[in-house]
């Protein structure tokens, strides 16, 4: 029976576009889209960017106005959260006390930040930055005289708001656990790259360095963050940037099967087959080495909504899209095509000295990911190369003069065969 109405749980990226992604489709039943902020379905890259600095105001962020909502005959339910799922009767028991029917199911209920498990940790002047409602607060004190800003954590958003926090002028001081910035997504070089663009703007990195507490005056308000090797830095805002943790809650409580996401097969689909899970929440095979992976990105998000909207009108297909993401710190913009972890060979092409470059990276001989810094063209060839599997070996990305403009350009008769 073809499904007549689709609940999605979580207004935000994921959670719109499958809404959005429905309506392109053709599909005419009801569609109700659930979110507990009380804002129009926004996007959240240029919290940590723009909107901090006030280049983008509220209107730019909001994904679609209130118009696309009725012209698309969407019901969006907005400031409301889904508190219970009932898997056998098919139905969404909202906090404000509502119900909600449903034939298919999507949960795109995103991420929270995880929290740092430190004594001060709920000092005020201590932020986490997910939300409008956060980076709202954050813009009202970063839009004033310089503070002393301490940010844990040099993952994505840390190290974005590290830059952003130095352009408006305030000492900002970084600290990460890792022995090096963004550890887990980027290679070495990058990375060290990377954080030799921002000392050079300013910004204090301590790498291997744990927070051990956080100190705050007689009225609360946060003053000192001390690590583990007693070292005391002033602060008068810290903002936590550990990582997010997949909110479960509601998957978990209603019986579906979880595990550092709600798990999902090739097809996005849960342990109940009418129940669909994307984006930041969900943890889905990689069509790749074949384990199980969760990402936080725009594009995850929105082609996983398109893959699950186009299930549901019966276009059931695995996802099996190439990831990629995009950062843009100290004035530049990184971008990443695959997935760089466990690589064992790289090849650099371009100079990075002029802050133009790629890094090839390889596992076993297999080109797994491409990161660029000022290249946009070698990132999106990148995307088609490791999405066709007509890449260049490591022995071709080595050969002077290469490019992989001029290698994109060949005919596949003057290639070396890819694969060893
Ligand atoms: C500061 C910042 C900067 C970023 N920069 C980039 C970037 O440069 N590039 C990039 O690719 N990605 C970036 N990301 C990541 C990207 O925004 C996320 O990966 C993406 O938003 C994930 O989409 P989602 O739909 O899974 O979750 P979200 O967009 O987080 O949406 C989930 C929504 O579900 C709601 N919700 C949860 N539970 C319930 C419930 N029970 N009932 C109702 N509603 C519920 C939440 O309140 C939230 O609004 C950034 C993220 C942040 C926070």
């Amino acid at each position: 029976m073809a499904s007549r109405s689709v609940a999605v749980i979580g207004a935000g990226q994921g959670g719109l576009d499958t809404a959005a992604a429905l309506r392109a489709k053709g599909y005419d039943g009801r569609i109700t889209l659930v979110g507990e902020e009380p804002a129009l379905p926004y996007q959240r890259p240029p919290l940590s960017k723009g909107f901090l600095t006030g280049a983008i105001g509220h209107a730019d962020l909001t994904l679609r106005t209130e118009s696309f909502f009725e012209a698309q005959d969407i019901e969006l339910v907005t400031g409301d959260r889904a508190c219970h799922i009932d898997l056998f009767g098919s139905r969404i028991e909202l906090a404000s006390g509502g119900r909600l029917d449903y034939d298919r199911l999507v949960l795109a209920t995103g991420s929270r930040p995880r929290p740092l498990p430190v004594p001060g940790a709920d000092l005020n002047g201590v932020l986490t930055l997910r939300t409008l409602a956060d980076a709202e607060a954050l813009r009202a004190l970063l839009d004033g005289p310089p503070r002393q800003v301490a940010i844990v954590g040099a993952g994505f958003v840390g190290l974005e708001l590290a830059s952003t926090a130095r352009s408006l002028g305030h000492e900002v001081t970084v600290v990460e656990a890792q022995a090096r910035v963004l550890a887990r997504a980027l290679t070495p070089q990058l990375s060290r790259w990377l954080a030799d663009r921002h000392r050079q703007q300013g910004v204090r990195l301590l790498t291997n360095s744990e927070v051990a507490a956080l100190y705050g005056s007689a009225s609360g308000q946060v003053e000192v963050l001390q690590l583990r090797d007693g070292t005391r830095l002033p602060a008068d805002l810290v903002v936590i940037g550990i990582g997010v943790l997949p909110r479960t809650e509601l998957a978990a409580d209603a019986g579906l099967l979880v595990g550092d996401g709600v798990i999902v097969d090739p097809r996005l689909r849960t342990t109940d087959r009418s129940v669909y899970a994307i984006g930041d929440c969900a943890r889905f095979p990689d069509s790749g080495p074949g384990r199980h992976i969760r990402l936080e990105s725009v594009q995850n998000a929105s082609g996983q909504a398109r893959c699950v909207a186009a299930a549901i009108c019966g276009d059931d297909a695995p996802y099996t899209a190439v990831p990629w993401f995009w950062s843009e710190q100290c004035a530049l913009r990184l971008q990443m095509a695959g997935l760089t972890a466990d690589h064992d060979e790289t090849v650099t092409v371009g100079d990075p000295d002029e802050g133009r470059f790629s890094v090839l990276c390889y596992r076993e001989g297999t080109l797994v990911g491409v990161e660029s810094v000022g290249r946009p063209a070698d990132h999106g060839i990148a995307r088609r190369l490791l999405a066709t599997g007509a890449w260049p070996t490591a022995d071709e990305a080595r050969a002077p003069g290469f490019n992989l403009k001029s290698f994109a350009l060949k005919p596949p008769s003057q290639r070396l065969p890819a694969r060893a």
